[in-house]
């Protein structure tokens, strides 16, 4: 399982789906990715192959900002409707999500009661939570008390549509980079994934958040201190 993000000046579908084969050996059932323009959010996802994922996207869509996710199901079977990216109920967010959240169904039953599940994944708690919150408070806030409710692991990429041109990114004991590029930034579960535009990686502690647009990428931790922390040349041989 993987995940991808870019946002920057060039096409975002195409380095999102290069990248998400690039992850292919780590293994997967389903595929993803969501593409953010002008118009809104594009959803395209499949079960099986990213080949079937990439015949699947509409290559009409052009979007410079966006996420892609490879699924190793754990909760609700390889389908496409499990299949991320998932969004939250009046469709604001987008999220993809590698991990396991272990107190979902504790969460369910506090907060998201009259809420109606499109999937069977844990991963949509973590969606409907963030938007649920949201009504209350700002987006990295909503965000941030989300995270601090999970129990589990997890790599997040999240969209919203109220925050254009801008991933939220998080980690907990699942892999995720930030990549640096001189006029975008990328995400990545490994620096392979994106090594062919740039090798510059900013490593993630468990439990911080990163807010990623084109030109800056700010990290937190769940408290929201800023947290200072430079890239590194990532040496891979391609
Ligand atoms: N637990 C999530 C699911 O089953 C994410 C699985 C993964 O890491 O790909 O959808």
């Amino acid at each position: 399982c993987g995940i991808t993000g870019y946002i920057g000046t060039n096409d975002a579908k195409e380095i999102l789906l290069k990248g998400l084969e690039k992850l292919e050996y780590r293994g997967y059932d389903s595929a993803g990715i969501a593409l953010e323009n002008r118009d809104g959010i594009h959803i395209f996802k499949e079960k099986g192959r990213i080949a079937d994922l990439r015949s699947a996207v509409d290559s009409n869509v052009v979007a410079q900002a966006g996420i892609g996710h490879t699924r190793w199901a754990t909760h609700g079977a390889p389908s496409k409707a499990n299949a991320h990216p998932h969004q939250s109920g009046a469709g604001r967010f987008t999220l993809v999500h590698n991990g396991v959240i272990e107190n979902e169904s504790e969460l369910r039953a506090e907060f998201l009661q009259d809420v109606s599940f499109k999937s069977d994944t844990d991963t949509e708690v973590i969606v409907q939570l963030i938007e649920k919150f949201s009504k209350d408070m700002g987006t990295e806030e909503a965000f941030m008390k989300t995270l601090r409710l999970l129990k589990g692991s997890y790599a997040i990429a999240m969209l919203d549509t109220q925050t254009p041109d801008t991933i939220f990114v998080a980690k907990n004991k699942s892999p995720l980079l930030v990549g640096v590029g001189e006029d975008f930034h990328v995400v990545a579960s490994d620096a392979m994934a994106m090594i062919q535009i740039t090798d510059q990686f900013i490593e993630l502690m468990d439990k911080e958040i990163v807010i990623v647009k084109k030109d800056r990428a700010d990290i937190y931790n769940l408290q929201g201190e800023v947290i200072i922390r430079k890239p590194y040349r990532a040496e891979l041989d391609v």
